[in-house]
């Protein structure tokens, strides 16, 4: 029996607000512990939650560009259970009447095996609001847990998508593109290790071919994208292999162990919590007008996806070029103005900064920051538009942008001080050229026999005797005729 695995993933994104939801205190990352919390995010009693309009706006946002069906009235519920992180005993969320639902998000795939490109709409199923709980810190001192209330009432918003997703692989697609749209729309940072992109993955299988849904579990506790695709994997296979062996699978929640890399069962159906959701009596029902949609849909910016399409029309670039490229809002602005700068070879540009651009920002951890790379678009367009003139070889163009990435410095400056200027001289190469020959008698004497191949072994003597220096398609040129003629 084939199986094939659905997949759907409930997504949490803290938004990048200054202040929390429901009250006045920062959201920042990395304050001392308790420090960023007031009465309300206490949970103090005789409080009451004060809306922040920010939020709304980030969602409404969010839900546009994902082509959402916004709720012109939706409402806000408690979610109530015990734990000490939360300190009032129930989450501000949204239940039966989200702000937004019915949306999509197309995900690029690239097939690396046959080259194709492709794209895959998962629906989703809606969008909605919330505040995040704390964070405890258990045996921060062998015997005691700490509670750090400074995540406590930090916005969240919570997207869900249709069991629509296939593969490990898909859901990692999804996770990038969401968190790209994310990053565009400038709602949330997405960085998974700072926690500000969290991900549970809602696992079953069923019989290939079959209409109907298997049993789900839930994996939680997947904090990169590498632990998504993996976690995945891992259910998918425990899932076929426990039915194989004749068990059933229990809807349950699991959790994923990073380390060895497995899942573990958390909590089962039988300790399933009642939340008891109940619409919060201490704040209004949302109310959303028109005019304020229709105000933030004109001011959405250009998104990846508009990016990506526009760079294939107006670059000529193949569409895994155009994704790579738009996938981040800095590297698509880093190339654009390289192309600007320098507009006859697009091609070439996308070559440099997906190969050598995006490698030497991984290796040296760099972030996205444009203003913090040690080389400017402008630099990289002169180094293309260098090769294009042909002053400078593709190969010792190489080794200029290692030298421009370390310090900073404009191609010329690094070409003039180490010598690394193409030599087309006519004459120089002619002199090398005689000089190789006059110390290969034996070898031109073969290739003057029909040995032909021998043609790049004179290149190669030639070029390492010039350290790679010489015009390649004149050293050619002459080369042949001196030993033809
Ligand atoms: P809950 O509120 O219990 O988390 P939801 O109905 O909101 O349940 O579904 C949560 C997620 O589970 C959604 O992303 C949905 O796509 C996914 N899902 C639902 N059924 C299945 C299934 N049979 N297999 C895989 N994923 C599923
Ligand atoms: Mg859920
Ligand atoms: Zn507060």
């Amino acid at each position: 029996m084939e199986y094939e695995p659905v997949i759907g993933l409930e997504v949490h994104a803290q938004l990048l607000t200054a202040s929390k939801i429901f009250c006045g205190c920062s959201t920042q990352f990395g304050a001392e512990p308790n420090h960023n919390t007031c009465p309300v995010c206490m949970g103090l009693p005789g409080v009451l939650p004060v809306l922040n309009k920010r939020v709304v706006e980030y969602a409404l946002k969010t839900a546009l560009a994902t082509h959402c069906r916004i709720a012109a009235h939706s409402r806000w519920a408690r979610k109530n259970y015990f734990y000490p992180d939360l300190p009032k005993g129930y989450q501000i969320s949204m239940y039966e009447l989200p702000i937004a639902e019915h949306g999509y998000l197309d995900v690029p795939l690239h097939n690396h095996i046959d080259q194709t490109d492709q794209t895959k709409r998962v629906r989703l199923t809606r969008i909605h609001m919330e505040e995040d709980a704390g964070k405890n810190i258990h045996d921060a001192r062998g015997d005691a847990s700490l509670v750090d209330l400074n995540r406590t009432g930090v916005p969240l918003l919570e997207i869900v998508s249709e069991p629509d997703i296939r593969s490990p692989e898909e859901a990692g697609a999804y996770l990038r593109t969401l968190r790209s749209l994310l990053r565009y729309l400038e709602v949330c940072d997405g960085n998974m290790d700072e926690g500000s992109l969290r991900c549970d993955a809602n696992v079953s299988i069923r019989p290939r071919g079959s209409a109907e849904f298997g049993t789900r579990t839930e994996i939680k506790n997947v904090n990169s994208f590498r632990a998504v695709e993996k976690a995945i994997q891992y259910e998918i296979d425990r899932q076929i292999q426990a039915t194989q062996a004749g068990e059933t699978i229990v809807q349950e929640t699991r959790l994923w162990d990073a380390e060895r890399e497995v899942t573990r069962s958390m909590r089962s159906k039988e300790f399933a919590h009642d939340y008891r959701y109940f619409p919060d009596p201490d704040l209004l029902p949302l109310v959303v007008d028109d005019s304020w949609v229709t105000e933030l849909k004109t001011s959405l910016p250009e998104l990846p996806a508009d990016r990506q399409e526009r760079f294939v029309r107006d670059y000529d670039l193949p569409a895994y070029d155009a994704e790579v490229l738009t996938a981040h809002k800095e590297v698509a602005e880093y190339y654009e103005q390289a192309v600007r700068a320098h507009p006859t070879d697009p091609k070439a540009m996308s070559n440099w900064v997906m190969d050598s651009v995006l490698r030497a920002l991984k290796d040296d951890k760099l972030d996205l920051h444009i203003s913090r790379w040690p080389c400017p678009p402008e630099h990289l367009a002169q180094l293309v538009s260098l090769i294009h003139d042909g002053k400078i070889s593709g190969k010792i163009a190489k080794t200029v942008f290692d030298d421009m990435h370390e310090s900073g410095q404009p191609p010329e400056a690094i070409i003039q001080a180490k010598g690394l200027w193409q030599v087309s001289d006519a004459d120089t190469l002619d002199a090398q050229i005689d000089q190789v020959m006059a110390d290969n008698p034996d070898k031109v004497a073969a290739y003057r026999g029909g040995k032909q191949k021998l043609l790049g072994f004179f290149v190669g003597q030639i070029m390492r005797a010039m350290e790679g220096k010489a015009n390649p398609q004149l050293l050619n040129q002459r080369l042949k005729k001196k030993l033809d003629s």
